[in-house]
């Protein structure tokens, strides 16, 4: 398959492993940020091929992961009202919240639908003029401008029943908390390939300036991370500090200048919480004022529900880098895919759900 297969072809996998051993001489702690690429690397086994003083942390970058239990509650509270349509990226679905999740809900008699696109919420909502339609809107900022698009649309159409439960967390305020984390040791990053296809390389340059810790932006494939680590250890090992694009057949400098302002037109930044985290100021995305009217949280007053995260599971940690999910006492015994803790064990990009699947110790 093309931009697969030549990005996993062992010949030159092995010639950046030789490149990156021959490259580094100090110990250092990089943390690769996406839960896309935390999934590649031990599906592959990337990090057994690097040498042993290059360690690799786990970062914050799986959006179902880090969703907060309290939206989940949100989200299933909306569910389970009689006139509404709930529409859901289908990775939403069994993540779980303090009682229950979407798939119960809709098990319950729910309509909770999973949908690819939320214009497609737009559609649902023309089509049942008497339901209210909400789409739970969560990610990074590779999700926000497609929901930008969409309450666009439906302002420009009139359409008065659809609304957004906003849960948008952005990825360099979380890198800046990591930062000012006084027991977490990170000598540089690789930045998300698709995030920051959207933000390009400007949204990381205040943090290389303020924090002196070197990024690389890359891609997902193992070739990719490779080639992301070799040029993040020739960066440390050189004493340089930039920001870097490995990325360059998506990302580009100034990123998607168009999807930005989409965005910018319909939401501010905000304080957001993360699961297992907490608040990080200014981490996410709120609807601005002029566009509160299709705000979920408003339209149902749910803005004062809040709830604890539980003790049990250390997402929080796993997040961070700060734990390995196996070293979690609940991972395998009480946490696995089939019956969840946590929304890492969950998704498809959880740190937890990649351990069990490709590396159960
Ligand atoms: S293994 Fe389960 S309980 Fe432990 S951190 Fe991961 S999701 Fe949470």
């Amino acid at each position: 398959m093309r931009y697969v297969d030549e990005y996993r072809d062992s010949e030159p996998v092995q010639k950046y492993v030789k490149a990156i051993a021959d490259t580094v001489k100090s110990e250092w702690s990089i943390m690769e940020v996406c839960g896309g690429q935390t999934h590649n690397i031990i599906k592959f086994g990337i990090d057994t091929l690097l040498p042993g003083k290059i360690t690799l942390l786990h970062g914050p970058g799986c959006p179902v992961c880090v969703t907060p239990v309290e939206a989940l509650d949100r989200a299933v509270h909306i569910a389970s009202l009689p006139d509404v349509i709930f529409c859901s990226f289908g990775d939403m679905l069994r993540v779980p919240g303090s009682r229950k999740n979407l798939i119960t809900s809709r098990a319950e008699g729910a309509d909770v639908r999973i949908l690819y696109s939320p214009l497609d919420a737009i559609k649902i909502a023309q089509e049942s003029p008497e339901k209210k339609v909400v789409f739970f809107s969560v990610g990074f900022e590779t999700t926000a401008p497609a929901v930008a698009m969409a309450i666009l649309q439906a302002e420009k159409q009139d359409v008065t029943n659809f609304s957004a439960l906003v849960a948008h967390v952005l990825v360099p305020p979380a890198l800046e908390a990591l930062l000012s984390t006084p027991n977490i040791v990170l000598n540089g990053f690789l930045a998300p390939g698709h995030v920051s296809t959207v933000i390009g390389q400007a949204g990381y340059e205040r943090i290389t300036e303020e924090y002196n810790v070197p990024i690389v932006i890359t891609g997902f494939e193992p070739l990719d991370i490779l080639f992301g680590v070799y040029k993040l250890v020739k960066q440390l090992e050189e004493g340089r500090c930039e920001v870097e694009n490995a990325y360059g057949r998506s990302a580009r400098a100034d990123g998607n200048v168009l999807a930005q302002k989409a965005v910018d037109e319909v939401f501010e930044v905000a304080d957001k919480k993360w699961r297992g985290i907490g608040v990080i100021p200014k981490s996410g995305l709120a609807l601005r004022q002029s566009y509160r009217r299709f705000d979920a949280e408003k339209i149902f007053n749910i803005e004062g529900l809040r709830v604890e995260e539980p003790t049990e599971c250390i997402a929080g940690y796993v997040l961070q880098g700060l734990r390995k999910p196996n070293e979690c006492p609940a991972f395998g015994v009480k946490c696995t895919p089939q019956s969840p803790l946590g929304a890492p064990m969950v998704s498809t990009e959880g740190a937890c759900a990649a351990y069990f699947n490709y590396r159960r110790v």
